[in-house]
């Protein structure tokens, strides 16, 4: 088995899943892709561009709790084989003897439980049927596109001001940064900057550790986040870094 991120949570890189694709056809390998933050954004005419060779993978792992906007816990699997979910978690008992359907027969539904570790399962499939149905997957393309755009507003701003060392490029909808400082900025300055901004409570920015330095991560995927509330976190981030705060 071969996996690629498609969107890493750091920093929301992207494999180059065109060259992972080759490798594992020479190799028979089953390539499955971590999608879960980043797949969502296929959903552009952009998309082919900012995560090439998706559709190459045997499996995709997706998340419409996040780049969907909808409640946790709807989490989804995409196999382009059902037949080898239906070989590995299949599973027969006297006691289903009633409810068991023949899966050949084209006029039988499919049963998840034939296809998850779970046998009594909820029906999450209608937190996702219903809110496409409702809005159409236009809305949900417009705010992908507004938040990928406010992304890279926020971080050219953010890269244009003296105080500031941008750490990584905006990738699909994350960027990472950290105070920049004559004395390398230590992790402990960056911790308290971080806590300044996130003080504020109307942002709440994390953090991470890229190549074992602190680096202040900037993730804009909430349905509820427009150009005016990134332009006060980015108002909040210039004013805390340029702060007399900052010790010496
Ligand atoms: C969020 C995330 C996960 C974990 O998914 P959960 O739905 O939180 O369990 C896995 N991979 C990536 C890249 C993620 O962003």
């Amino acid at each position: 088995m071969l996996v690629v991120n498609a969107g890493t949570t750091n920093t929301g890189a992207v494999d180059p899943i065109p060259q992972a694709a080759t490798v594992a056809r020479e190799q028979g390998l089953w390539l499955h892709a971590d999608a879960a933050y980043g797949g969502f954004f296929r959903l552009l005419e952009e998309g082919k561009s900012l995560i090439p060779g998706l559709e190459l993978c045997d499996s995709v792992t997706l998340d419409p709790h996040k780049g969907l906007f909808l409640p946790y816990g709807t989490g989804c699997l995409l196999v382009r084989d059902g037949a080898a979910l239906y070989r590995t978690y299949r599973s027969s008992a006297d006691y289903l003897q009633d409810v068991s359907a023949d899966a050949a027969d084209p006029a039988n539904p499919v049963d998840f439980a034939d296809l998850s570790p779970e046998l009594s399962r909820e029906f999450r499939g209608l937190r996702l049927w219903l809110p496409l149905q409702l809005h159409g997957l236009a809305a949900f393309r417009t705010q992908l596109r507004e938040k990928l755009e406010l992304t890279r507003a926020a971080w050219q701003e953010l890269a244009a001001d003296p105080n500031l060392e941008m750490v990584t490029r905006p990738q699909l909808t994350v960027f990472t940064f950290r105070l920049r400082r004559s004395d390398g900025g230590g992790e402990a300055l960056n911790r308290e900057f971080l806590q300044r901004v996130n003080a504020s409570g109307r942002v709440f920015l994390s953090s991470t550790l890229l190549g074992g330095r602190f680096a202040i991560r900037m993730c804009i995927l909430s349905f509820r986040t427009h150009g005016p509330r990134v332009q006060e976190a980015v108002n909040i981030i210039r004013r805390a870094a340029a702060a007399g705060w900052v010790k010496s």
